[in-house]
C-alpha cells in the first residue's frame, strides 16, 4: 500500500530515473542488434528453424489434447494496445520469436519480413537503401504482425489504401500445425481473410510488403482552396494521383 502510494505520488521521478533509462537502453540494444542482423543477412538462414519451433509448440498442444485456446505469448506491455491481455494467463502461449527483416528484393520492389519487425526498424533499414513502405504507420513500435492481424493505416492510405493493401503474400501456421503460404495466386481466399483476423486463422510467420523509392526530403506544396466542393475535388484528384 505504501509502495503503491509512493509510486503514484512520485511517478514523475520514477519515470525519469528508472523507466526512461531502461527504455533508452533497451531501444539502443534492439537497434544495434537489428542493424547487425540486417547487414549480416543472418535472419533468413534461421527463419525456417524458428517457424519449425512454432509448429512444434502446436504439435505439443495437440498431443496434450488441445485443452486450451491458443494465443501469441507476446506480453501486453510490448503491444501498443492499452488492453491488459488477461486471456493470455489461461490460454496456451505460443512463442513466436520472429523479429527480423528477411529479404529486400529491389527488382520485385518487395521486402519480406517476420511479424515482430517494427515500423521503426523497417523504416531505418529501408531508408538506408533508398526505399520505404507506401503505408508506414508512424509509431515506431507498431509491428507488421499487429498491423496485418489487427489494423494499419497512415496518412498515405489516401493514396495506397490500408496496410493490408501493400501486402503481397503471407505465411501462416494454422492450429493444425500446417505452414501455409497465401497470395493473390495461392490460397487466395485465405489471403483476403487474414487482415483484421486477430490471429483467429493462424499465427503469422512472415509477410511480403510492397516498397517504393524514397528520397531524403519531401517537397511540400500548399494549395489555397475555397469552399468544400473545391476541397473535396482537389483531395480526390491528389489521392488518385499515384
Ligand atoms: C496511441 C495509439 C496510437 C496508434 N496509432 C496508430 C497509427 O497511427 N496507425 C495505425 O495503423 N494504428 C495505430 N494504432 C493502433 C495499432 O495499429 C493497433 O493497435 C495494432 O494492431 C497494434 O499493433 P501491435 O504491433 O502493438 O500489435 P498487437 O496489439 O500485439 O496485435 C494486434 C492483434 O494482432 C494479433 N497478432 C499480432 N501478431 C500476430 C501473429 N504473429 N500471428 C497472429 N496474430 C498476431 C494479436 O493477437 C492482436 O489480436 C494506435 C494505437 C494506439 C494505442
Amino acid at each position: 500500500m505504501l509502495f503503491e502510494h509512493l509510486l503514484t505520488r512520485y511517478r514523475g521521478l520514477f519515470a525519469t530515473v528508472v523507466l526512461l533509462p531502461i527504455s533508452v537502453t533497451y531501444a539502443i540494444w534492439l537497434g544495434i542488434r537489428n542493424r547487425i542482423v540486417f547487414l549480416l543477412k543472418s535472419a533468413p538462414a534461421k527463419h525456417d528453424l524458428k517457424v519449425q519451433k512454432v509448429i512444434e509448440q502446436i504439435e505439443d498442444w495437440k498431443q496434450a489434447g488441445c485443452k486450451e485456446k491458443l494465443c501469441t505469448a507476446r506480453s501486453g506491455w510490448k503491444s501498443m494496445s492499452e488492453l491488459v491481455p488477461k486471456y493470455k494467463l489461461s490460454h496456451r502461449n505460443i512463442h513466436i520469436d520472429l523479429y527480423d527483416i528477411l529479404d529486400l528484393d529491389e527488382a520485385r520492389e518487395v521486402v519480406k519480413v517476420e511479424p515482430l519487425v517494427t515500423m521503426g526498424q523497417l523504416s531505418r533499414n529501408l531508408l538506408s537503401r533508398g526505399w520505404t513502405l507506401p503505408v508506414m504507420p508512424e509509431l515506431e513500435d507498431l509491428t507488421v504482425g499487429g498491423l496485418i492481424m489487427g489494423f494499419g493505416v497512415e496518412t498515405s492510405s489516401h493514396k495506397y489504401g490500408l496496410f493490408q493493401f501493400i501486402c503481397e503474400s503471407f505465411e501462416i501456421v494454422t492450429a493444425e500445425g500446417k505452414l501455409l503460404r497465401c497470395s493473390q495466386s495461392e490460397n487466395q481466399e485465405l489471403f483476403y481473410l487474414i487482415p483484421w483476423s486477430h490471429g483467429t486463422l493462424g499465427f503469422l510467420v512472415s509477410a511480403e510488403l510492397k516498397i517504393i523509392p524514397a528520397k531524403k526530403y519531401v517537397r511540400l506544396e500548399y494549395l489555397p482552396l475555397y469552399g468544400l466542393d473545391d476541397l473535396m475535388r482537389t483531395f480526390e484528384d491528389e489521392s488518385r494521383n499515384t
